[in-house]
């Protein structure tokens, strides 16, 4: 028999109950009692929260024009900042974490710098205050980019707030789903009132409602162990026997960015699922670390979160190899193969060449430790439909493509 086909992150399942419309409740209400904060505005996606983040500091500082994003990131952040009319610079990491080096970002920071991004990648908790002090030298603003992070917390607080302006993604893979749909946070009234007044721009379309409706009904019914293989796991392996890793990692994205409302079906099923998300947190969070101590117990480099007083989330588990060749083998022996195993991203920004006519002057930065990380970083799935003898073959795997 067949294995099941494990998702690439642990997002939470919808139950068919999330699908009836009554009930519910006003979900930006709960989310932001979830956060511990006073407001959330919804967004149609995350790429989409940010741009209406980086609009508004635009409106208030017209003069700036570039915007600082850590060289290994989601693509969709460079197509954003060029559609928002702004300039991508790219900031090398650090060697030790996955995270901006500070005397890169440094350099990187002038009088020209509207934002800088702070971004907590798959779940670790970023930084924020090295890239604040940056930021500040120059009187640039700070935007974290929490897509991956919606539950992780730094010293209590919810992440996305020590930032002048923060964002969640709700797509399908970041945890709470919605199947696209974004949230943005500030601390700042001021800040506030200009990101409402930008968001308002934005209008309820039908055409994407329903395709975006359709898409989550889809989402509930194929997001289970019998459903994966062919929503995921077919399509993941044509890319694969094509050779195009690039869009195995789902990393092919178009160019246009589309923003309208998050509508209110799909706000009732995210209202009624966000009940579940603690306690699936929790549980996520303990396989976690049970497997990272398990790999760290062979030998193997494992991220965790930079800061003690850090407590970030897991929707995957992130190994550094000792080479590209290490990882490249354990990634062929796996990735086809549905045991959860993934790249994050595949390339740093300038290395895909399908979005240079995106990243302009950003193509001169310095990536070159940022690269380094994007060839020998491996993500394991923590989704709990990796059960643990699975968990175990996959480690045994990793364990000799890093020796052989
Ligand atoms: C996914 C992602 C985004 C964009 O969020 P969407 O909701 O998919 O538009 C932005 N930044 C990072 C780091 C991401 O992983």
């Amino acid at each position: 028999m067949r294995e099941i086909t494990v998702p690439p992150t642990a997002g939470l399942p919808l139950q068919w109950a999330d699908l009836l419309p009554w009930g519910a409740g006003d979900f930006a209400e709960q989310l932001a009692t979830w956060l511990g904060v006073h407001r959330v505005q919804l967004e149609c996606s995350g790429t989409s929260a940010l741009m209406v983040a980086l609009r508004s500091l635009k409106r208030l500082r017209p003069e700036r024009n570039e915007v600082i994003a850590p060289a290994y990131t989601c693509p969709l952040v460079a197509l954003a900042i060029a559609q928002c009319g702004l300039q991508l610079r790219l900031c090398d990491l650090r060697v030790d974490a996955l995270d901006m080096d500070a005397a890169c970002l440094h350099l990187l920071c002038s009088s020209k710098t509207l934002a800088v991004l702070s971004t907590h990648l798959c779940g670790r908790v970023a930084d924020v205050d090295a890239a604040l002090q940056c930021a500040r030298d120059v009187g640039a603003y700070v935007i974290e980019d929490a897509a991956q992070a919606l539950g992780a917390r730094s010293n209590g607080m919810s992440v996305a707030l020590k930032g002048d302006v923060g964002f969640f993604s709700l797509a399908v893979g970041k945890g709470l789903s919605t199947f696209e749909g974004g949230v943005l946070i500030t601390r700042d009234a001021v800040l506030r009132d200009v990101l409402s007044a930008v968001g308002a721009d934005t209008k309820f379309n039908l055409w994407w409602e329903l395709r975006r409706s359709v898409e989550l009904l889809g989402y509930a019914a194929l997001y289970r162990p019998a459903g994966l293989r062919m929503a995921y796991g077919k399509p993941l392996e044509q890319a694969l026997s094509r050779g195009n890793w690039v869009e195995a990692a789902g990393d092919d994205f178009d160019d246009f960015i589309p923003q309208h409302r998050l509508g209110a079906w799909r706000q009732a099923v995210g209202s009624k699922a966000l009940r579940r998300l603690s306690a699936f947190q929790q549980q996520t969070a303990e396989q976690a670390k049970a497997r990272v101590a398990q790999l760290r117990a062979c030998g193997l480099e494992v991220l965790d979160d930079i800061a003690a007083d850090s407590q970030g989330v897991w929707p995957v588990i992130l190994l550094r190899l000792p080479s590209q060749k290490a990882r490249d083998a354990a990634l062929q022996a796996h990735w086809g193969d549905g045991s959860g195993l993934s790249l994050p991203f595949v390339h740093v920004l300038p290395d895909y060449g399908c979005y240079d006519h995106v990243l302009d002057a950003a193509r001169r930065d310095d990536v070159s430790r940022a690269r380094d990380w994007a060839q020998r970083l491996l993500a394991i799935s923590n989704s709990p439909w990796l059960d643990d003898v699975r968990f175990a073959r996959v480690l045994a795997n990793i364990q000799a493509a890093t020796q052989g």
